[in-house]
């Protein structure tokens, strides 16, 4: 028996989706190994559509949506990512303890550009 292919509309409904969670949380990327193990998973997935590179199952493009922390695989072949999980460790000046810098979804947005 053969998938149903996702209709343009369903495409871009499912597109939406994903484009707007993505804002929401502040548009967050994957680190580069994440984002390589999950084109590599979509390479050997017989959903994938090789010739545009679509997933065959939500329809979105595979390069673009892997970069999105944010966006899972509708199949559940990708790792789980937790947003703000990944971020570099920086060091602090004065306590000399390390800190993450890490963003959660949770963390609240300021203007940098103020003049005090
Ligand atoms: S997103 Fe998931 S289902 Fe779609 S092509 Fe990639 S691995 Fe396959």
């Amino acid at each position: 028996m053969s998938e149903k292919t996702p209709s343009f509309l369903d495409m871009m409904s499912n597109f939406t989706k994903e484009v707007v969670e993505y804002a929401k949380q502040g548009a967050p990327h994957v680190t580069e190994s994440q984002y390589k193990e999950r084109i590599r998973t979509c390479g050997s997935c017989n959903h994938l559509k090789q010739d545009v590179m679509r997933c065959g199952k939500c329809g979105c493009l595979v390069e673009h949506k892997a970069k999105w922390a944010t966006t899972t695989c509708p199949d559940k072949r990708w790792d789980p990512v937790k947003v703000g999980s990944a971020g570099k460790t920086i060091k602090l000046k004065g306590n000399g303890k390390r800190k993450s810098n890490t963003t959660k979804a949770s963390d609240k947005v300021r203007s940098t550009d103020t003049k005090d």
